[in-house]
């Protein structure tokens, strides 16, 4: 019997209802796997939440393990479902005391999450969408990846047996073709970008490889929300005040804003508390905040993008239109960074805090920054800095970060 043809509703966890179009709100079934809505948009995971809040209580976590698993109620995946569990999640809040005080700002917390398996959060979202995928029968995985993604798939991929093929851009950090291979998963290097690489996979994958894309599969974005529950169980079920991310494709950020969503509707916390999210891009590439600031509800794709910070060069992103809505809705911002500020904040994440920061980090560390000085984040509020992969994969970012500095000097 083909695996397709075995997929089974029974590997779904049966608290999971449907997937709901972002931009249209027609709900479909999960079963079979579906990647999208027939109208191209993303899909969003609902739960009954209903039913939950009367039989799930925070209180319960207290006796559960620390990662991600512990909010398996609100994970798609049935408890008889087959999962590698290899150490995703729970990465905690630092204080950044140094930076806090370099800041002026009272309570600063960087969520670091170098400490993922193969050292982004980019761990979350494979976490569940790998094991997903192969319970409806799913067993050949592919994505387009700036870095992290590909390692991510290659390592939940390798744990659970199935094979997996990651089409990079040439120009990707170095290390990430390499931990890709190692984990036993195929590299295709592509000329151009992350969107080159994405319409790569589609031409040249082939039918049976399932396209695990950011967003273009409903369950990375259930890994990650754990970001959220982590963020409001860390501060004593409250939410801080401002969230400081750096975007790309916007999972993380979508994430957390369906996790606060779902955890209101848990009664967990308290409704109309939700934090202002900034979306933070670089120079090289704005598009979500281009739209953003031109008041325009979808992006357009940014040209020539170009960064070092390759997790956030991502020229169009196919949710861009629920990633700007989020932003409203939280009253948040958008800002872009230069080049030489993201790196700059790299090496002062580095010596300040003794976290090796990506790139990425670094970029939401000079945003943080500008928006201290322009009094749009004021001394007294919490605040929690993203800080998304471990600066080991990204050497030649470093090496660049090292001889600006020495050059300043
Ligand atoms: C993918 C990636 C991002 C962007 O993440 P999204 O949630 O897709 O916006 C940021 N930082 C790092 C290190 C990444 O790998």
């Amino acid at each position: 019997m083909r695996a397709t043809a075995r997929a089974t509703r029974s590997a779904l966890s049966p608290d999971l209802l449907g997937l709901v179009c972002a931009k249209n709100g027609h709900e479909h079934e999960p079963v079979p796997w579906r990647g999208l809505c027939d109208c191209g948009s993303p899909l969003s995971a609902r739960y009954d939440l209903a039913r939950l809040a009367r039989t799930w209580k925070r209180a319960s976590l207290a006796r559960r393990r620390g990662g991600l698993w512990r909010y398996r109620e609100v994970l798609p995946l049935a408890r008889r479902a087959r999962v590698a569990d290899l150490g995703e999640g729970g990465t905690g809040l630092r204080p950044g005391r140094v930076l806090g005080a370099e800041l002026g700002l009272e309570q600063l917390w960087i969520k670091d999450e170098s400490g993922n398996p193969t050292g982004s959060f980019k761990a979350r979202g494979m976490a569940v969408a790998v094991p997903a995928a192969v319970a409806l029968g799913r067993d050949k995985l592919a994505v387009p990846s700036a870095g992290n993604a590909g390692s991510a798939l290659a390592a939940y991929a390798a744990a659970l047996g199935v094979p997996a093929q990651v089409f990079m851009p040439r120009d990707t950090p170095r290390a990430f073709a390499v931990v890709c291979r190692a984990l036993g998963a195929r590299v295709t290097l592509v000329d151009g970008l992350i969107t080159d690489a994405g319409r790569a996979l589609r031409e040249r994958a082939g039918e049976e490889w399932t396209d695990l894309s950011t967003l273009r599969e409903p369950y990375r974005l259930e890994g990650k929300k754990t970001l959220g529950y982590e963020i409001a169980e860390d501060l004593g079920w409250k939410l801080p005040d401002v969230i400081v991310y750096p975007t790309g494709g916007g999972t993380g950020l979508l994430g957390m804003w369906k996790a606060f969503e779902e955890m209101e509707s848990l009664g967990w916390i308290e409704r109309g508390h939700r934090p202002r999210l900034v979306c933070v891009q670089t120079e090289g590439c704005a598009p979500i905040v281009r739209a953003f600031q031109s008041g325009a509800e979808s992006a357009t794709p940014w040209q020539s993008a170009s960064t070092l910070a390759s997790g956030l060069r991502v020229p169009s992103a196919v949710a861009d239109f629920w990633i700007l809505r989020a932003l409203r809705e939280s009253r948040g911002t958008a800002r872009a960074v230069t080049e030489r500020d993201l790196l700059h904040d790299t090496l002062r994440l580095a010596r300040a805090e003794g976290i090796l920061a990506c790139p990425e980090g670094g970029a939401a560390l000079a945003a943080l920054r500008g928006l201290v000085a322009e009094g749009w984040v004021r001394p007294g509020e919490t605040v929690v800095l993203f800080n998304t992969g471990s600066g080991l994969s990204y050497l030649e970012a470093l090496e660049e970060a090292l001889a600006r500095e020495a050059g300043r000097s």
